[in-house]
């Protein structure tokens, strides 16, 4: 809750804005098995549009039992998060 709030407070009291980041509470599909995922070594970098630019990336698309939460353009309106998967 702590960190929506903050977050609503960045984006100057835009809630729509705040929630293409940051999921509201109980909101996350982090509860229900998605998982965000990393090149080693990256940080930060990890959670940026640069990932989708790596072998590890593109590894992971190659495997039937996962897929990414959050497309390019996806009909939740989040962000693109090429480093947030779900288990299908
Ligand atoms: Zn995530």
């Amino acid at each position: 809750m702590n960190l929506y709030f903050n977050k609503i407070k960045r984006t100057k009291g835009n809630i729509t804005l705040a929630s293409r980041s940051l999921a509201p509470p109980a909101y996350s599909y982090h509860s229900i098995g998605d998982f965000d995922v990393g090149k080693k070594g990256w940080g930060y970098k990890n959670f940026t549009v640069s990932f989708a630019r790596t072998e590890e990336f593109w590894r992971l698309q190659r495997l039937s039992y996962i897929s990414m939460r959050y497309t390019i353009n996806n009909k939740d309106g989040v962000r693109f998060e090429p480093w947030h998967v779900k288990i299908i």
